[in-house]
């Protein structure tokens, strides 16, 4: 899993293979029906309801987003595209729902740990409802700074003793994580507190992203396809 992000960055939006074709454009991941990654997610459902927001540059170049296949993959989840989120009605719907718990994953002094007592003991009888940015830090950090909504958000965080040894040797902090894998950390983290109960369900999200890391090293490793070229930029 180390080298996740790395291979992601293999296949640029200008190259061939996923030139975009609107007439071929898988409309789940945006990618074109030939290299598609749906067929490598298996929905299941979740009590914790997601909703990823997604920077528009995310939206068009996809190249370390995995926003699209965890949607798909999360039955009890939305995808909404954009910067300043502040008169969203969709999202501001969820926020207001009492039912909810809305939280926002981003690190930060407040930031609740997603393991502890307390966020635990915040819950109380509602769902969760994780709100996350799928974008580079620097985007989600323009996307925060816009959306007055989600700056209002209670934040929930993971701790280093979360996140597997790969992930802290490859990422420079818990908020780099690709959204498809932060959601598996936080599903393990509410099934081992009883929040989820998913019997490994949620093992599936690192099996999908596997297989789309896998598909991107085998385009990379073919010296016929355009994409290998972009081998030695790793
Ligand atoms: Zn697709």
């Amino acid at each position: 899993m180390s080298f996740s992000l790395a291979a992601m960055q293999l296949l640029q939006p200008d190259s061939p293979v996923i030139r975009r074709d609107c007439r071929d454009l898988c409309p789940d991941c945006n990618r074109s029906r030939q290299s598609c990654f749906c067929k490598y997610t298996q929905p299941f459902a979740t009590k914790t309801h997601f909703v990823i927001l997604m920077h528009p540059r995310e939206f068009k170049r996809q190249r370390v987003g995995t926003g699209r296949v965890t949607r798909k993959s999360l039955l009890n989840s939305q995808i909404f595209v954009g910067v300043d989120f502040t008169q969203h009605d969709a999202l501001n719907a969820v926020l207001n729902d009492a039912t909810y718990l809305p939280l926002l994953l981003f690190p930060g002094e407040t930031a609740i740990p997603a393991a502890s007592d307390e966020m635990h003991a915040t819950l109380q009888d509602r769902n969760l409802a994780i709100i996350i940015l799928d974008a580079t830090w620097s985007s989600a950090r323009k996307m925060l700074r816009l959306s007055e909504n989600l700056q209002k958000l209670k934040r929930i965080s993971f701790e280093p003793s979360d996140l597997s040894r790969f992930v802290i040797k490859r990422q420079p902090a818990a908020y780099c994580l690709s959204t498809i894998e932060a959601v598996y950390r936080l599903l393990e983290i509410f099934e081992r507190r009883g929040v989820e109960k998913l019997q490994g369900k949620h093992a599936t999200l690192m099996q999908t992203l596997d297989a789309m890391v896998d598909f991107q090293l085998r385009c990379a490793a073919d010296p016929n396809l355009p994409s290998h070229r972009l081998k030695s930029q790793i």
